[in-house]
């Protein structure tokens, strides 16, 4: 496919890759009449190689139970939701009101019970080399809330038995998703388990507005203390292991933002979406005044994925060299269930992942039991795939989509995706993300950081 900008023409190849031509060679392609012989020459290589060759992709590949097992064996990450409980009430807050309420969710925290047979089950896969061949590689231990330093000693009790156990081929790392206010108290473990740290803040005081205590103070200045506390104590730390993640909402655009974290960080933040399921129809006025404009430019989370679909270089885990059909996609942006994570409920049930709703459990631990029914899942998985292969099959974005079968509403008699796409829409979107990648020079470096750190 072909997308021209003022200068350059590109042309995004099946067999995987971004070429970049100048205009008057990509017009004698097109046309296929070669004024100059340099340009035919060299079309010719192009094409003897393979690099316009169309190819024919079939959806037929489908989960099973051992890719799944093998998966979780190979996973990057184990990650514990160590409590439901916050002391914050952000106001667009997934468990806030501008959401349906999520029935038993209570300030549940994680029985210790749970977690520990979680390492037990996860760790025998992980030392078992006829499934693990992620040899040397480290598997994160990640803590989510709520507000997971409201546990801390739960967390502490965690990380003391993981290292209680013998891991043979691999070796322990440590991640954390924290709203910053309760850092000041337990800086010192987490620097000396040098834990990456993501803090959660919208820019500054004015963009963070939505971002509340309780009892409805501003949390900005408590937030901004500790991330230099953090910056003065211990500056190599800071550098290589604390990031930000930003909400983008009605007030704070990205340059601004952006601007903030450069100038008083020297950081780049990631940026992710207000959360548009579940939401609460007596406040759905409410809630559209805080959505972001329209036009937010193309966040780079999505320059991330386009430039690791046209990589055969990049993978986001081991599991991906081996998995991966060429004739046989499985359709969708699905991950292999657990390849990436494995995320723990503070209520026992298993997931793939912290971001997909929890009535999509795979698994479930109680005080004597890791439950996962490998093949159970997989065909369950695989029915939804049937559903959905016919709409992905005239699909623009098939290739290169990332669409997690976990956001469809599986109730629905027939599965629609709102994010079909045309052809023409699909050559804007790229020539967008192309512009983005050329404007800002640290997304490749952050993707090589990103993808072969967690
Ligand atoms: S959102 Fe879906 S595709 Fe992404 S990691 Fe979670 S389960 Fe996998
Ligand atoms: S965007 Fe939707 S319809 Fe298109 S390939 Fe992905 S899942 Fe299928």
């Amino acid at each position: 496919m072909f997308i021209d900008d003022k200068v350059l023409s590109y042309y995004l190849s099946d067999k995987k890759g971004v070429y970049f031509f100048p205009d008057e060679f990509a017009c004698q392609m097109k046309s296929g009449v070669f004024e100059n012989e340099y340009y035919r020459k060299k079309y010719e290589l192009l094409k003897d190689n393979g690099v316009f060759d169309k190819k024919e992709i079939l959806l037929e590949g489908v989960y099973s139970g051992s890719i799944l097992k093998r998966s979780l064996a190979n996973t990057i990450a184990i990650d514990f939701e160590l409590t439901e409980n916050c002391n914050m009430d952000c106001e667009y807050c997934v468990f806030g009101d501008f959401y349906e309420q999520i029935p038993n969710r209570k300030n549940k925290s994680l029985n210790l019970n749970y977690a520990i047979n979680l390492i037990d089950y996860s760790f025998d896969l992980f030392n078992d080399s006829d499934q693990n061949f992620s040899l040397g590689k480290p598997i994160y231990i990640g803590f989510y809330g709520g507000e997971p330093l409201l546990e801390f000693n739960k967390m502490v009790e965690i990380i003391n038995y993981a290292e209680s156990k013998n891991l043979k081929y691999n070796h322990l790392r440590y991640s954390m998703t924290t709203n910053g206010t309760l850092i000041h108290k337990h800086i010192d473990y987490l620097v000396e388990h040098e834990f990456k740290l993501s803090i959660s803040l919208d820019g500054n005081k004015n963009h963070n507005y939505l971002r509340k205590y309780k009892n409805n103070k501003e949390c900005y200045d408590d937030v901004y203390n500790n991330i230099n506390l953090i910056k003065t104590k211990y500056p190599d730390y800071f550098k290589e292991h604390v990031s930000f993640n930003i909400v983008l909402h009605s007030k704070n655009p990205v340059e601004e933002v952006e601007k903030f974290f450069l100038e008083n960080f020297d950081k780049q933040p990631k940026f992710s979406s207000l959360n548009l399921d579940r939401i609460n129809k007596n406040n759905e006025i409410q809630f559209k005044k805080i959505l972001p404009e329209p036009e937010v430019k193309i966040r780079i989370k999505e320059c991330y994925d386009f430039l690791k679909n046209f990589s055969e270089r990049i993978k986001p885990n081991y599991a991906d060299f081996f998995d991966g059909d060429e004739e046989n996609f499985i359709p969708t942006g699905t991950c292999i269930p657990f390849s990436r994570r494995i995320f723990l409920t503070a209520d026992g049930k298993i997931l793939p992942c912290e971001k997909i709703d929890h009535k999509y459990y795979l698994g479930k631990i109680t005080d004597n039991d890791v439950i996962f029914d490998f093949e159970g899942i997989s065909n369950k998985l695989n029915k939804v795939l049937t559903n959905i292969k016919k709409s992905c099959y005239n699909c623009s974005n098939l290739w290169h989509c990332e669409e997690c079968i976990f956001s469809f509403d599986k109730n629905a008699e027939k599965l629609i995706c709102s994010k079909f796409t045309t052809k023409s829409n699909i050559k804007e979107y790229y020539k967008t993300i192309i512009e983005t990648i050329i404007e800002n020079n640290t997304i490749l470096s952050n993707l090589i950081n990103d993808y072969y750190e967690i």
